[in-house]
């Protein structure tokens, strides 16, 4: 089955029904969408555009956008969103790689001209195994891959996604995500999608805009620096979020100070999950029961998650929603995954006997120092909870003596040699960090995410 029918199968039957709530108050219908994804799949078909072939998109957040990414579905073709943070010579690259038949620079400006055109009525039927999308990981080591995501997992997440965390026609998703990246356009657009609901559609994260949308949303998904910020506006109060059904957080650590600070304002506790551009979402916190602070909840129904190499490991990955290779590097798809067809996911974590899982951290991060593994996250916990200190970032930079030194970088202030002998008395010495930092900010992604790469190259002088 083509995604586009599953996802237009849930559309309201009353296609009046809003779609996109927008911030100048106006609406785009679910009608309008799909009249506007017709005529646009119509305009591909006119520029040629077959089954298969790539459609890249570089443009900004906006309804044509979906309607862009739908018409290629639609139409049997490859959508390929790219960071519109990309430079000119990072563009050329994931072209390159991808050769896109078509390159939507403006979005808006190709929907109009699409308005024009007879609607196309055809959606191209699918196989589960057809492409669906190319996501090109964020790369901070060596070239950016292209995930290949097909119908079938794109629409498996999807319906599971939409179960577990309860959505029904009632619900308004606030979306303040970009729709470069898996978490704003396939998790947050499609449980929209599949229930028929209405999203409030933000551009981006602007404060006063997300207060004032709260008021009309019941379900909101986020980074983690969302709710940093939300929690530091004071606006953000508890009847502001008193109707709210559901706060989710992911594609990168919650903190647990935020977590705590999040229930302490509000009553209610953030449920976290984990993902990747390789399998969508993995895990999630349970919507009834526990939602622990630290912990990413349990695999997805369907998915088969183990720890290789210990009690703390790699995550090792199988299931419906996990990606079957990576786009034209047939050896690098080899190496990430196992003989029994397990995907590599790169990250460390452990898994409770119940199947609760835990992340600490990206085994690229794991730092060795003398020879002992020290993994960051340990000293990240002990550092964040210090007085005057609001998050931490552990690396391990070149050392003469024992290879890797562990070197803590801390937004706040502090003592630093109380800080290292803090460490000392709750962990073992060779995990105290021998050096401490304090900034006023850590370098950050699009989603959030530390850019551990970007500090390590930045100290990597500090035993030289
Ligand atoms: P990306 O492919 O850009 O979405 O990045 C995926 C990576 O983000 C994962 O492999 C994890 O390292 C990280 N990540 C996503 N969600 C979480 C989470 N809830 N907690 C910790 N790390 C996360």
């Amino acid at each position: 089955m083509n995604l586009y029918d599953l996802l237009s199968s849930r559309f309201p039957a009353d296609r009046s029904k809003p779609a996109f709530l927008l911030s100048d108050g106006s609406a785009v219908s679910y009608g309008e969408l799909e009249d506007d994804v017709a005529r646009t799949a119509s305009l591909l078909v006119e520029y040629e555009v077959e089954p298969g072939d790539r459609v890249a998109l570089q443009s900004e957040k906006s309804v044509a956008a979906v309607a862009v990414y739908l018409a290629t579905l639609k139409v049997g073709a490859v959508f390929l969103p790219l960071n519109t943070a990309y430079t000119e010579a990072e563009v050329d690259y994931f072209l390159e790689d991808a050769e896109p038949v078509l390159f939507v620079e403006d979005a808006q400006a190709l929907v109009a001209d699409a308005r024009t055109r007879p609607p196309l009525v055809e959606t191209l039927a699918m196989d589960d195994d057809d492409l669906a999308s190319i996501i090109y990981t964020s790369g901070t080591t060596g070239r950016s891959k292209g995930a290949m995501l097909s119908h079938g997992n794109l629409a498996a997440n999807a319906q599971a996604l939409h179960q577990i965390w309860g959505f029904t026609s009632d619900d308004v998703l606030l979306h303040a995500l970009p729709i470069f990246h898996v978490h704003g356009l396939f998790v947050g657009l499609h449980c929209a999608f599949l229930s028929g609901a209405p999203m409030v559609w933000l551009p981006k994260f602007d404060d006063a805009q997300v207060l004032d949308g709260l008021s009309k949303a019941t379900v909101m998904m986020g980074v983690p620096t969302f709710y940093t910020r939300l929690l530091a506006n004071p606006g953000f109060t508890q009847e502001r979020a008193s109707h709210m059904r559901l706060f989710i957080s992911g594609s990168a650590p919650l903190l647990e100070s935020t977590f705590a600070e999040f229930e302490a304002r509000t009553g209610k506790r953030i449920l976290e999950r984990y993902g990747m551009s390789e399998a969508v979402i993995i895990t999630s916190n349970p919507l009834d029961g526990e939602r622990i602070a630290g912990s990413v909840g349990y695999p997805l129904p369907g998915v088969d998650l183990r720890v290789a190499g210990g009690e703390t490991g790699t995550i090792e990955i199988k299931g419906p929603s996990v990606f079957a290779a990576y786009w034209r590097m047939p050896e690098k798809t080899t190496e990430e995954f196992t003989a029994d067809g397990y995907f590599i996911t790169g990250d460390v974590g452990r898994q409770d006997p119940d199947g609760r899982v835990w992340i600490s951290g990206r085994a690229k991060d794991l730092i060795i120092s003398g020879g002992f593994n020290v993994y960051p996250k340990e000293i990240e916990l002990i550092f964040d909870e210090l007085p005057g200190v609001s998050e931490s970032a552990v690396i391990g930079v070149p050392h003469p003596d024992f290879g890797e030194a562990v070197v803590a970088v801390v937004i706040g202030q502090g003592d630093e040699a109380a800080m290292i002998a803090q460490a000392r008395t709750q962990l073992a010495a060779f995990k105290a960090p021998k050096r401490v930092f304090f900034v006023d900010e850590l370098p950050r992604n699009a989603m959030g995410k530390v850019q551990k790469n970007l500090l390590r190259e930045r100290y990597a002088e500090t035993f030289a």
